[in-house]
């Protein structure tokens, strides 16, 4: 089976006349220094070109150089990656922004130890800052260049074995020394972008068909052999905008996953259940009030993995929670928290004093506390996109119109 020894300087030369015309016009290849591919490769890491170009842009525009981001507010920096997904990567970025800042003299470092040892830097990230941004030869085998670099070479065999990555490394390594580095990567990944696609190759239009080994062997479009995916698992969630005073309840999600975003309350809703059932528990765990006729207002769909999520809508008012039950306790498993006036505050069963839900409502300005929850806030609509929401909470306020603007299904 191994195979890929690297194709000649001729097919190098073919490849680099042909990207010299049809390259992709990407504004991080405007001005290549080295911040800017930094951040275009960390923003491409699983993440396709066309969602990345927008938030590029918007990034660039805020933190504009290293010293800006290593000075920046992990929030800012969150809410400018609302919607790009894989979180985990802003923060990385920030972290990383902040060791070379103190141990790089403010420089992206131009060695791959170095690389290596910052935050959400991998082998495939260093590759492609040491040659795009230093013209080292480097091979940044993303599954473009694994593409490409297997059909050239009719590898048939699994590209992310160890034999597999070793071949397709030397055949890649082959070209960028036989051209720049930058160019020769950023071609191939071009390629694969658009001609050597992952179904139907337009091999005719190719500028190294006659090079092509996959090609003339007749296996190009088999190569290299599907991944196996786990199956899609279907989830229905059901999401509560529930307003009061012209603020809606938001909560700050905490843990791994999508830490420090925000979004709406929100239950899983499985068939045969009363999805508002599940959602007004929610809503009064978080804000210690109910959800006064809830209104459907439509759904909107997500996906996150393996994950494909169905998001149904409820818009409503806050309503206050249930009268204390002769006797003392409450009715219902939650206690009272919002029925005090103006700042008002309550205590506990443990004695604690806590906050009323109005008091919440101004605390939001203040940047103190908030509703019972500690990472819940009752919002103005206005400034939710000044946050840094969760995809499916960016959806969702897409779906629902402003208030001032309502339809059947918005806010009022
Ligand atoms: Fe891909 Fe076809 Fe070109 Fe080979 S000839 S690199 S399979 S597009």
């Amino acid at each position: 089976m191994p195979r890929p020894k690297g194709a000649g300087a001729s097919t190098t030369r073919a490849l680099l006349r042909w990207y010299a015309r049809h390259g992709r016009d990407l504004p991080w290849r405007r001005s290549p220094d080295p911040y800017r591919v930094l951040i275009s490769e960390v923003m491409l890491q699983q993440t396709t070109v066309e969602s990345v170009v927008p938030y590029y842009e918007r990034f660039v525009a805020a933190f504009p150089d290293l010293d800006s981001l290593a000075a920046a507010r992990e929030e800012d920096l969150l809410r400018l990656w609302s919607g790009l997904g894989y979180y985990r990567r802003a923060r990385s970025l920030l972290a990383a922004a902040r060791v070379m800042k103190r141990e790089h003299a403010g420089r992206v470092p131009d060695d791959p130890a170095s690389l290596q040892r910052l935050p959400g830097i991998g082998p495939y990230t260093s590759s492609a800052i040491l040659a795009i941004a230093f013209g080292r030869p480097a091979v940044a085998l993303d599954g473009n260049l694994v593409r490409v670099l297997a059909r050239l070479g009719a590898y048939e065999g699994d590209p992310r074995s160890a034999e597999g990555n070793r071949l397709l490394h030397d055949a890649g390594f082959a070209m960028v020394t036989a051209g720049s580095p930058a160019a020769v990567n950023q071609a191939l990944m071009d390629l694969g972008a658009s001609l050597c696609a992952p179904r139907r190759p337009r091999c005719r239009a190719c500028p190294v068909e006659r090079d092509c080994k996959g090609r003339s062997a007749g296996v190009a479009e088999a190569i290299p052999p599907p991944r196996r995916r786990s199956a899609a698992v279907a989830v229905t969630l059901a999401a509560g905008v529930v307003r009061r005073r012209g603020r809606v309840l938001l909560r700050r999600r905490a843990g791994a996953l999508m830490e420090g975003l925000w979004e709406f309350p929100m239950a899983e809703a499985p068939a045969g259940r009363d999805p508002v059932r599940a959602l007004r528990r929610e809503i009064r765990r978080l804000g210690g009030v109910g959800l006064h006729a809830p209104r459907p207002a439509g759904s909107v769909r997500h996906a996150i993995t393996n994950r494909r999520i169905r998001v149904e809508i409820y818009c409503g008012e806050a309503a206050d929670p249930p009268r204390p039950a002769p006797g003392g306790g409450t009715r219902g498993s939650v206690p009272v928290a919002g029925r005090a006036g103006p700042g008002a505050h309550r205590r506990n069963g443990n004695g604690r004093r806590t906050r009323g839900v109005t008091e919440a409502v101004s605390s939001y300005r203040s940047g103190r506390g908030g509703t019972r929850d500690p990472e819940t806030r009752w919002i103005p609509w206005g400034r939710l996109a000044d946050l840094p929401l969760t995809g499916i909470a960016r959806k969702i306020m897409r779906a629902v119109r402003p208030e001032g603007t309502a339809g059947s299904g918005g806010i009022r």
